[in-house]
């Protein structure tokens, strides 16, 4: 995610200066197909089509601000993932970065398994009809009454996250009388490239049971001592948005270290590992990811080569992408309101949604791209800040881009690869209502999850 200043015309050139952002596109009408999903395109007469259905109509029959998420780059992305990792291997989605019923029957279609980590997130999975064989429960601090409903559930494993949650698991599977699969979930020591409150593995926060000093051996120790607990492997989820292969390296080969010397110590070689997620997207034409073969490739070689030298069989592979399957098959249709021109700064475009529909940029400065929608446009480039309309200052959706000068009120606007971790985390802040996901796929628009209503929020207002 390199940033260079490039000069963009006189207009610009102080700010430019300060360098944040990219020069803008050659040509601002060319949607590149790299942050857009795979059915994006513009029609004859300029304007953006999903699925084969134009934003006029979209917006028209659905509203602004919504989410339209391409259901067949959805589930070509689940097919590569499970294609790529292949029969020896589990693909679970990572269910945070955004779920649904409907989102629950594609996984299920496409053959993948599914994270969850709240009891909402369970009630939805087992409510749209996962076999509760194929589904993971995470979370460093899960309630009894949610663990309870994992294991009376059947759910196919709980991460353990830590010493108290491995004598809660083991307490409630006995008094259910099962016997519950679990994973032991670790922190390698491996801080990830990508922004400190999304680096999940190095030893200061809030995850996980620490190889380093023995906790994570003491850990196994004590699980594998409790007769309700099936120890099925030991998990790693090294952070988020991670382009570098290198840090599932170092993981995978410390995680397989723990396993040798679990069957040093007790006999035992655990059958499985999991390499968690965090895989990144292109959120902006400077982002390049991997693609799920070169990421299976990677992580099957390393995990090969360690464990024949350290003579352990290889275990079955799990791993948990949620932005890189999600995060790409969606993006944000806003309608322009207010355009503010601040005289050698920027412009600032103020669109009808903001941090309540996405608070990623505002949360860990996240970077996204934009683009005129609804008609093209031969206008110069003009250097925009998109914002929200909340009472925030920092309610901005787009810190620096680049739209068409011509720009007006009215006109559509949209932000790519927002399918992951925008409607999840979507808030009422100034009770606003969440916006809609609407599935797009062969010419058939469809709401998955609707539009909130002033009605949703006088129920919860009781009084
Ligand atoms: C968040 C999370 C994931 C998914 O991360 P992505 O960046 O969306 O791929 C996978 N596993 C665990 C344990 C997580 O907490």
């Amino acid at each position: 995610m390199s940033r260079s200043a490039h000069p963009a015309g006189p207009r610009h050139a102080d700010v430019l200066t300060e360098g944040h952002y990219s020069a803008p596109a050659a040509d601002l009408n060319v949607l590149d197909e790299k942050v857009w999903s795979r059915t994006v395109t513009r029609d004859a007469d300029g304007a953006l089509t999903v699925g084969g259905i134009g934003v006029a109509r979209l917006a028209e029959e659905f509203g602004t601000p919504a989410y339209f998420l391409d259901e067949s780059d959805f589930r070509a992305r689940c097919r590569a993932w499970s294609e790529a990792f292949g029969p020896d291997a589990d693909v679970f989605y990572a269910g945070k970065a955004f779920l649904s019923r409907a989102v629950v029957r594609w996984l299920q279609e496409e053959g993948l398994h599914l994270d969850v980590c709240s009891g909402g997130e369970l009630t939805t999975a087992l409510d749209a009809g996962m076999p509760a064989e194929r589904i993971a429960f995470h979370g460093n601090n899960k309630t009894v009454a949610e663990i309870e409903r994992a294991v009376e559930a059947g759910v196919g494993r709980i991460v353990l996250d830590s010493f108290q949650e491995i004598v809660r698991v083991a307490h409630i599977a006995r008094s259910h009388g099962v016997r519950q699969r679990v994973q032991i979930r670790v922190t390698v020591g491996v801080e990830a490239h990508t922004h400190e409150f999304i680096a999940t593995a190095h030893e200061d926060q809030k995850f996980g049971i620490a190889l380093a000093d023995g906790q994570a051996a003491e850990a196994v120790r004590r699980a594998l001592g409790l007769d309700s607990l099936e120890l099925i492997g030991i998990h790693s989820h090294i952070g988020s948005q991670i382009f570098d292969m290198a840090g599932f390296e170092v993981s995978a080969r410390r995680v397989v270290q723990l396993l040798a010397e679990v069957r040093d110590e007790h006999g035992v070689e655990l059958p499985e590992i999991d390499l968690g997620g965090g895989l990144g997207i292109a959120y902006t034409s400077d982002d390049d990811p991997r693609e799920p073969q070169e990421i299976a490739k990677a992580l099957s070689d390393i995990v090969t080569r360690e464990c024949e030298s350290a003579g352990l069989r290889t275990p079955r592979i799990s791993v948990e992408p949620g932005r890189a399957i999600v995060g790409p098959t969606a993006f944000t249709l806003y309608e322009v309101g207010t355009i503010k021109p601040l005289e050698g700064l920027r412009t600032y475009v103020s669109v009808d949604g903001g941090m309540s529909d996405n608070i990623r940029t505002a949360l860990y400065d996240a970077e996204y791209s934009v683009a005129l929608v609804s008609r093209t446009s031969d206008a110069e480039p003009m250097l925009v800040r998109v914002v929200g309309k909340h009472c925030e200052s920092g309610d901005i959706v787009v810190k620096d881009a680049f739209l068409p000068a011509d720009l007006a009120p009215g006109d559509l606007i949209a932000v790519p690869a927002t399918g992951a971790y925008c409607r999840s985390m979507a808030s009422n802040y100034n009770h606003a209502l969440r916006p809609p996901v609407v599935a797009v796929r062969d010419g058939e628009a469809r709401v998955i999850v609707r539009r909130e209503t002033e009605e949703d929020l006088l129920r919860l207002d009781v009084g």
